[in-house]
C-alpha cells in the first residue's frame, strides 16, 4: 500500500512553490497526498524563516501536530520539517522536539523518499549547488504557476536570514526554465510567475534577465508573465524596456524600498539610496504609466528615528503604490543588524507599523476607487469564496469578483469594474479592455 503524506507551507512564494516540488518528488515515488493530518503517514512542515512570526507559528504547529499524533504502535505518523527554519537550526530541532524525526533544509528534498524510507531520525541541510530540473512540480494554483530561474542569495541585507539558510546564489539553465515555461503554457496555465531571491541578477552564460524575459514571454504568449523578486539596485532600463515591448509581461512590479531614510538603507546595506530608488520608479512610469506597484517596508529597525521614519512615510505619499507589504523590524538571530545597537523598543515599531498601514489603506482605497466604470482584462483563477459568483484577478494582481460561473478558470475576461472594496474589486463581463 502507498504511503500517505499531509503537506503544510507558511511563508513566501517560494516556498510554497518548494512545496509542489517536495510533492512531486514523493508522488514520483509512489507517496499519495491527503488533506487528513490524523490519518496521514508523513507530515510535512514546510517553513519559514525570514520573520520571528512566521517561524514562532510553525514551531507551534509541530508541537500540536507532535503532541496530538498517535503513538509509534498504533501508527504514529513520522514528522518531517523542512524549510528555512530547518536549515537554520539543524540538529538542535530534533533535541528539542521529541517528535520529530527529520530535518530536512532546502537543498536536499531530493533525498526525502529516502529518507522517509530509512526513518532514521537525522538532519539532512548541507547546501548543494544543483536545483530541482527534472522534477515534475505538483502544481496547486491553476490557472496560476510559478517557475524557479534561480535560489540562494548573496546580498546580505543586514536584517535578513535568507543568505544563511538558502545558500549562494546560483541560476537554473535558460533552456531548463524556456522549457517548463513552454509546457505550463501549452497545458493552459495562464499565468506564469518567475521566482528568485533576486531575480535581476539571473545570469546563465550570456542570458542575464531581460534577455531571460524575453524568451520567457515569446515562449508562452498566451500566458500572462510575472517576475518577483527584484532588487532595487539591480534593476535597468533594459529590464524595463522589455517589459514595455512584450505585450503578455504583466504591467505591475514589486520593488521593495524597505525605509526612506539613506542612513537607514545604509544600515540596511540595501545598496541604493531613497533617490536611487525614485529613479527606478520614474523608469517604469516614464516608459509604463499604468504600471501597478507594490512594495516592502520594515518600521523600527535598529536606529530609525522620528525624522527617519518620516522620510519612510514621505516615500509611501510621494510614490503612492498600490499595494504595500509593510512589517515591523523582527531581530533574526545570525544577521548582522542583530548586534546594532539604539533598537527601537517594540511599541515605537508597532505604531509605526500601524501608521504606515493607515496611509497606505486610504492610498490603496484610493487608487482602487480610480478603476470604477474602468474595463480591465481579467484571468479567471476558479470559483469565489461564496456560492455563484467567480473570481479572477487583474494584471496589476486586484482580485476581481463576478456574479457569474460560467467561465473556465484559465480564460481571459473583459469585466467592467463595478464596486471597489480595498484590494478586492467587483465587475460585469463586457467588451473590449483599456488595458
Ligand atoms: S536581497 Fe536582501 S532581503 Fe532579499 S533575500 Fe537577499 S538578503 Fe534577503
Amino acid at each position: 500500500m502507498s504511503m500517505t503524506y499531509y503537506i503544510n507551507v507558511y511563508g513566501c512564494q517560494m516556498n510554497f512553490h518548494d512545496s509542489e516540488i517536495i510533492s512531486g518528488i514523493l508522488e514520483s515515488e509512489g507517496f499519495s497526498s491527503t488533506e487528513d493530518p490524523e490519518s496521514a503517514d508523513v507530515i510535512l512542515l514546510v517553513s519559514c524563516a525570514v520573520r520571528e512570526h512566521a517561524e514562532t507559528r510553525v514551531l507551534g504547529r509541530l508541537s500540536h501536530l507532535g503532541g496530538s499524533s498517535r503513538d509509534r504502535e498504533s501508527g504514529k505518523p513520522l514528522m518531517v520539517l523542512c524549510g528555512c527554519v530547518a536549515q537554520e537550526h539543524g540538529d538542535s530541532l530534533l533535541e528539542r522536539f521529541r517528535d520529530l524525526d527529520l530535518v530536512v533544509g532546502p537543498d536536499c528534498y531530493r533525498d526525502l523518499p529516502r529518507l522517509i524510507s530509512e526513518s532514521v531520525r537525522m538532519s539532512a541541510v548541507d547546501f548543494r549547488e544543483g536545483d530541482y530540473t527534472g522534477i515534475e512540480p505538483v502544481r496547486m494554483e491553476f490557472p496560476r504557476a510559478f517557475v524557479t530561474i534561480m535560489r540562494g542569495c548573496e546580498n546580505f541585507c543586514s536584517y535578513c536570514i535568507v543568505p544563511y539558510v538558502r545558500g549562494r546564489e546560483h541560476s537554473r539553465k535558460s533552456d531548463a526554465v524556456i522549457s517548463e515555461v513552454t509546457a505550463l503554457s501549452e497545458g493552459g496555465y495562464g499565468e506564469i510567475t518567475l521566482l528568485g531571491q533576486n531575480v535581476n541578477s539571473y545570469h546563465d552564460g550570456d542570458t542575464s534577465f531581460p534577455l531571460l524575459l524575453r524568451k520567457v514571454a515569446s515562449a508562452a504568449p498566451c500566458s500572462r508573465i510575472k517576475f518577483v523578486t527584484s532588487h532595487p539596485k539591480d534593476l535597468g532600463m533594459e529590464t524595463v524596456e522589455v517589459m514595455a515591448s512584450e505585450q503578455n509581461i504583466c504591467r505591475y512590479f514589486h520593488l521593495p524600498f524597505q525605509s526612506g531614510s539613506d542612513v537607514i538603507l545604509k544600515r540596511m546595506n540595501r545598496g541604493y539610496t531613497a533617490g536611487e530608488y525614485l529613479q527606478r520608479i520614474g523608469m517604469l512610469r516614464d516608459t509604463m504609466p499604468d504600471i501597478v506597484l507594490s512594495t516592502d517596508v520594515i518600521a523600527g529597525f535598529p536606529g530609525e528615528s522620528e525624522e527617519d521614519f518620516q522620510k519612510t512615510i514621505d516615500l509611501l505619499e510621494e510614490v503612492r503604490f498600490d499595494n504595500a507589504f509593510l512589517f515591523k523590524y523582527s531581530e533574526r538571530s545570525g544577521t548582522a543588524a542583530c548586534s546594532f545597537e539604539n533598537s527601537v523598543p517594540e511599541e515605537k515599531r508597532l505604531a509605526r507599523l500601524n501608521r504606515l498601514q493607515q496611509i497606505q489603506r486610504r492610498i490603496t482605497v484610493e487608487k482602487s476607487g480610480e478603476l470604477l466604470g474602468r474595463t480591465l482584462r481579467i484571468l479567471i483563477t476558479g470559483p469565489a469564496k461564496k456560492p455563484r459568483q467567480q473570481a479572477g484577478r487583474t494584471e496589476g494582481n486586484r482580485m476581481v469578483i463576478l456574479e457569474e460561473t460560467a467561465f473556465t478558470p484559465g480564460s481571459f475576461v473583459n469585466v467592467k469594474i463595478t464596486k471597489a472594496d480595498g484590494w478586492t474589486h467587483f465587475g460585469e463581463p463586457c467588451g473590449n479592455p483599456e488595458n
